[in-house]
């Protein structure tokens, strides 16, 4: 027998098909899109103006049982993070970050992760498999109603690759921006990839409306190889050239480079240049990031290289951020989540 469907699965138009289905009116569909969606009510027996009848047939016919908040962690600079235990004991971790008056989620994907990145703890983990639309949404839905704030951005860059569960990641974009829902803008969704450049060509050939940033990390080929098992199957070069054979496909600003400097690999002023000098030709921004934990022989670069970096690659005149990483002390930070059983 099929899994049963979770409750934040369906968009409008699959409640109305569900509703019709069991012999009820069109209307009462977007009654419980509104319970969910809206008012981030979970408990199907508290939707107060839906029939006993329509209850019972949700009750029997989807999975339920919200995710559970096993633990949730306050950080002194006012980053918070859940520990979430989904369907069949899968454990995801998310983050809540206030950054610049704007309230962030950062959610995870996957259980872990499918790819390797020899410098995140994810990859350490075990890999649990996709979450559904319905477990990436409660994630955002959950944290908001306990932390009882607007969620004005939601960045899909915690655990896990969102391109290698395209279908239930766009989805759940696209309901994070529904009128009925949290109504969150297209520029305030942003996916972030590791580089599955199928992944990529369909982002963009299905005009996502989304930001898309993608963790290039270095643009050579076998320093890239090190770090990322990624670079195996999807080679940095071919990213790049079918980046910029597509320009004209990506809209301005849309794109962002993630580039994580580690001291002692990917931090020449070579590197700089040319991470500028792609950034110009994409009309993309950068957004560095220091190395949140040092592994074998890379260790985070002290403060003087950062601004080094930083300074060769802003005088190639592209937009460049060093981006903190709030929740350290709770390892909440870029690259901390991790697989965890309490
Ligand atoms: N798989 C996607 C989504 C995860 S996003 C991706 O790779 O983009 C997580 C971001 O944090 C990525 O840019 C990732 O490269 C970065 N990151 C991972 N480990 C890190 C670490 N130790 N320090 C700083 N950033 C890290």
């Amino acid at each position: 027998m099929a899994d049963k469907p979770h409750l934040l699965d369906l968009n409008l138009q699959e409640w109305s098909e569900y509703i019709i289905g069991i012999g009820h009116k069109k209307y009462r569909a977007r009654q419980i899109f509104e319970w969910l969606h809206t008012h981030l009510e979970l408990d199907v027996t508290r939707f107060s103006n839906i029939p006993d009848d329509i209850k019972n047939h949700i009750l029997n016919d989807f999975y339920t049982t919200p995710a559970k908040v096993v633990k949730h962690l306050k950080s002194t600079d006012g980053t918070e993070k859940i520990l979430f235990e989904m369907k069949d004991q899968k454990f995801v971790e998310t983050v809540w970050l206030k950054l610049r008056n704007r309230n962030t989620v950062c959610v995870s994907s996957q259980a872990g992760c499918s790819l390797y990145c020899e410098f995140c703890m994810t990859a350490k983990g075990k890999f649990q498999g996709n979450l559904s639309t319905g477990e990436i949404l409660e994630q955002v839905y959950i944290f908001k109603r306990l932390v009882g704030e607007t969620v004005n951005n939601v960045v899909i860059m915690g655990m896990g690759e969102p391109l290698m569960n395209y279908d239930a990641v766009m989805k759940a974009c696209n309901l994070l921006n529904h009128d009925f829902g949290l109504n969150i803008g297209l520029r305030r969704i942003t996916v972030s990839t590791a580089g599955v450049l199928p992944g990529i060509k369909k982002f963009i050939n299905n005009e996502e409306p989304y930001n898309l940033a993608i963790s290039v990390h270095s643009l050579n080929h076998d320093v890239r190889l090190k770090i990322m098992d990624a670079e195996k199957k999807w080679p940095i070069s071919d990213l790049v050239k079918y980046l910029i054979e597509n320009k004209h496909n990506l809209k301005k600003n849309k794109l962002t480079i993630e580039y994580l400097m580690i001291g002692g690999l990917n931090m020449t002023s070579r590197d700089a240049k040319e991470l500028g000098y792609l950034a110009q030709k994409l009309d993309a921004k950068i957004n560095l990031i220091p190395l949140n934990f040092e592994f074998d022989d890379y260790k985070r670069p002290d403060e003087k290289s950062i601004d080094a970096f930083f300074q060769a690659v802003k005088h190639c005149g592209v937009q460049v951020f060093n981006r903190s990483s709030p929740g350290y002390d709770i390892q909440a930070a870029c690259g901390m989540l991790k697989y965890q059983t309490v």
